[in-house]
């Protein structure tokens, strides 16, 4: 018999909501607490820039039981994104699990001798605490802003100039006319440029500090998902812990493997016209892709042709009254500063002691199978890594979670394995693919089916593959196959 526990869930966004729903249908007594006032998380409406929308294809987007619905684009827009997120919480009545407009300040471990955690948390001014059995965080990589500043803006501000952070960016109207410079070069840096240039600015200047390879929706006119989301693609990156096999079959094929990614980069340089805007990176595109590589957004090329949008290899300098001085040496005019630097990532409200852990001097992360540490009992992350189909890894270790809290794991690992299986990975990191140390190392991408082959293992899922071989090979990782899948694990009740 496994005993009913009472689980905190922070967050509901994706993450939080799949976790819910993991430990609800086992029967655990799941809290959730989100912070805003609705869930959604990055897709809650007053966070979500204008035109918005998902880099992941629609069905890679979903959970396994909740298709995107049929009219959705094939890369949904924002509102649509958040209006799914209501929908499952829907089917699922979820919302009874949750309180919203409530906030996790801090935890530490309960001092009544039981296995858990005290939350402290806080809501309509009041504080209180409260302990639970299991702690499923689900707080995600963006919710807090990464704040930067340069020399200069206060008087530049003072002077009538505006600096925003790409998540405060959510009215196009304050661009028209206007001068506008946008810092970084991510997908959001970029869907933000395209936005401006497109609603009236006077200019706008795009300024980041390194080219990186980018991914258009449609490569050669194929959806990527076909091309490089398939499993056939995602051997030929150097993925940890490799059989001797596995290892043979990477020597044989080197000079395939390595035809096939200069194709594939000969492709973006045309179709991208990297070369025309100085755009070309300098790393090999198999070194590079991790979950940094940002989507081109659609319209930017255009912007470019066009000049509309002017790219700068560099940085912010300072403020001057009215512009802003860049790092090679020009002043460029400026009303308006767009900071699209990300977030930071991290776990605030977990005390520095246990924090020290959980992450490592170099930034990298202690957690195996991207979701716990054995020096953390009885807590566990979902969707604190970052991947290209977060929704369906986010449900894929929700349900790995709740079958470690409960000691159901087919493969229940030992504090002893799971430490070592951590090294291995950062090992591997730091020395063979440093492009997976980004976010901390929580990023599962390109390697979605590999991961998810463990856990699906862990989990004692008697189904882990489509039946045909070849399919299994050229398939992207759909959800409704995962439901398969994820069916085929033991199942168990609580209480
Ligand atoms: C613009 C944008 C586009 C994206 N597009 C894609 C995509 O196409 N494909 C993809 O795979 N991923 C994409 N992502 C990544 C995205 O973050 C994930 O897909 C997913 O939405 C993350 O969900 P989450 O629940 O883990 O985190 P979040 O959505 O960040 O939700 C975390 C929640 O926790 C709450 N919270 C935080 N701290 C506390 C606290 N102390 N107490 C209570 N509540 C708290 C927050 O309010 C928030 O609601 C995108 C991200 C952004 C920003």
């Amino acid at each position: 018999m496994t005993d009913r526990k009472k689980v905190a869930v922070i967050g509901g966004g994706v993450s939080g909501l799949a976790a819910a729903k993991a430990f609800d249908e086992k029967g655990h007594r799941v809290v959730g607490f989100e912070r805003s006032h609705d869930f959604g998380g990055v897709w809650e409406l007053s966070r979500s820039y204008p035109d918005v929308q998902t880099q992941s294809p629609k069905d890679l987007y979903c959970y396994t039981d909740h298709p995107m619905p049929a009219d959705y684009p094939e890369w949904p827009k924002g509102p649509q994104v958040h209006a799914y997120l209501h929908s499952y919480a829907h089917k699922h009545k979820l919302a009874r699990l949750f309180r919203l407009n409530t906030n996790v300040r801090t935890m530490d471990r309960r001092t009544d001798g039981r296995p858990g955690w005290t939350l402290t948390i806080e809501a309509g001014g009041h504080e209180w605490t409260e302990d639970f059995d299991f702690v499923s965080i689900c707080t995600g990589q963006f919710s807090d802003k990464n704040i930067i500043t340069h020399p200069g803006q206060e008087a530049f501000v003072a002077h009538g100039g505006s600096v925003l952070h790409s998540s405060e960016y959510t009215d196009p109207g304050i661009c028209a006319g206007k001068d506008i410079v946008v810092l970084g070069g991510s997908k959001s840096a970029t869907d933000i440029a395209v936005n401006a240039a497109n609603n009236g600015a006077r200019s706008v200047r795009l300024v980041y500090l390194g080219n990186v390879w980018r991914v258009p929706y449609f490569v050669g006119g194929i959806n990527f998902k076909r091309l490089l989301y398939i499993r056939a693609q995602e051997r030929q990156f150097n993925q940890w812990d490799k059989t001797p096999f596995q290892k043979l079959a990477s020597t044989v094929f080197k000079p395939l493997i390595w035809a096939n990614f200069r194709g594939l980069e000969t492709l973006l340089k045309i179709q991208l016209k990297l070369k025309k805007h100085n755009m070309v990176p300098d790393t090999p595109i198999e070194k590079e892709v991790s979950c940094s590589v940002p989507i081109v957004t659609p319209g930017l090329i255009k912007c470019l042709d066009e000049g509309t949008i002017k790219p700068v290899l560099g940085t912010f300098d300072s403020y001057e009254e009215d512009g802003l001085r860049l790092s090679t040496g020009e002043t460029v005019p400026c009303d308006l500063a767009i900071l699209a630097v990300g977030w930071k990532l991290g776990v605030p409200y977990l005390p520095q002691k246990y924090q020290d852990k959980l992450i490592e001097e170099d930034g990298q992360y202690r957690v195996y199978r991207l979701s716990v540490n054995p020096d953390l009992p009885d807590m566990g992350f979902v969707g604190f890594n970052s991947s290209f189909c977060t929704v369906l890894s986010a449900e894929m270790i929700a349900n790995w979670l709740v079958r470690y809290a409960d000691g159901k794991l087919a493969n229940q690992p030992s504090a002893a394995e799971m430490n070592e299986n951590i090294d291995m990975m950062l090992n591997w990191k730091r020395k063979e693919r440093p492009a997976a140390k980004v976010y901390g190392g929580l990023c599962s991408a390109p390697f979605h089916f590999k991961h998810f082959d463990e856990l699906l293992n862990d989990m004692g899922a008697t189904r882990k593959k489509r039946g045909n071989p070849l399919a299994e090979q050229f398939s992207y990782p759909n959800a409704p196959a995962y439901g398969t899948f994820l069916a085929s694990t033991p199942q168990y009740q609580a209480g």
